[in-house]
């Protein structure tokens, strides 16, 4: 379950969910009285958080992301798909994941990387359109075990952060002495790219 810090489609707060024909429909058994009005003033959480549902069914809920399954999608092409973070930490925050299935940002291999050069195109691109100065910008994953979606996704941000918890969980560590990160559970892209083309696996301690 994705229930993590991470929190983009973190589980609502209350009622046990239920499956009826194969759609993510939630119902609350413990609110029943103010159901009603519960569901019309979170439909877009309950939406989102019924894909989470399914996801603990055995799917991805990164390998499917559409509109009509409650993704705030701005940008999609074959390959890559854009959406907003149902929680925003930042200023603007923006989602980039490639629709081919990859674990994490632990798993790439060289290979990988003009998948992940591309996903960092892309979320610049967009963010070039918010006319977001490059000093305000941040990119980059969460390294597993800490806050992550088991499919890779780009958080693109524009700063500020929303508030010092939020901009805790996207510590930028700097890298030394040939390390290309420090210790920190969230490494830029520029910061991956370069472990990855390098043969190493991004991880937790410096690399
Ligand atoms: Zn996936
Ligand atoms: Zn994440």
């Amino acid at each position: 379950m994705f229930t993590s810090l991470c929190s983009l489609f973190s589980a609502s707060s209350d009622g046990d969910r239920k499956h009826d024909q194969g759609r993510a429909l939630i119902r609350s058994t413990t609110n029943t009285g103010r159901l009603g009005s519960k569901v019309e003033e979170t439909k877009g959480e309950l939406e989102v958080t019924g894909v989470t549902a399914d996801s603990s069914l055995g799917g991805c809920i990164f390998c499917d992301v559409s509109r009509e399954k409650g993704f705030n999608v701005v940008y999609e092409d074959e390959k890559y798909v854009v959406f907003k973070d149902h929680r925003p930490a930042a200023a603007q925050h923006l989602l980039v994941v490639p629709r081919r299935h990859i674990d994490s940002v632990r798993t790439l291999t060289p290979e990988d990387v003009p998948t992940v050069k591309r996903m960092a195109e892309i979320g610049h691109s967009i963010l070039d359109e918010m006319q977001i100065p490059f000093s305000n910008r941040r990119l980059g994953f969460h390294i597993p075990p800490f806050y992550s979606v088991k499919h890779l996704h780009l958080h693109v941000q524009a700063t500020p952060y929303k508030s010092w918890l939020k901009r805790a969980k996207y510590p930028v560590a700097q890298g030394s002495k040939g390390y290309s990160k420090g210790f920190g559970w969230f490494v830029e892209v520029e910061q991956a790219i370069a472990i990855v083309e390098k043969g190493e696996r991004v991880k937790i301690s410096s690399c």
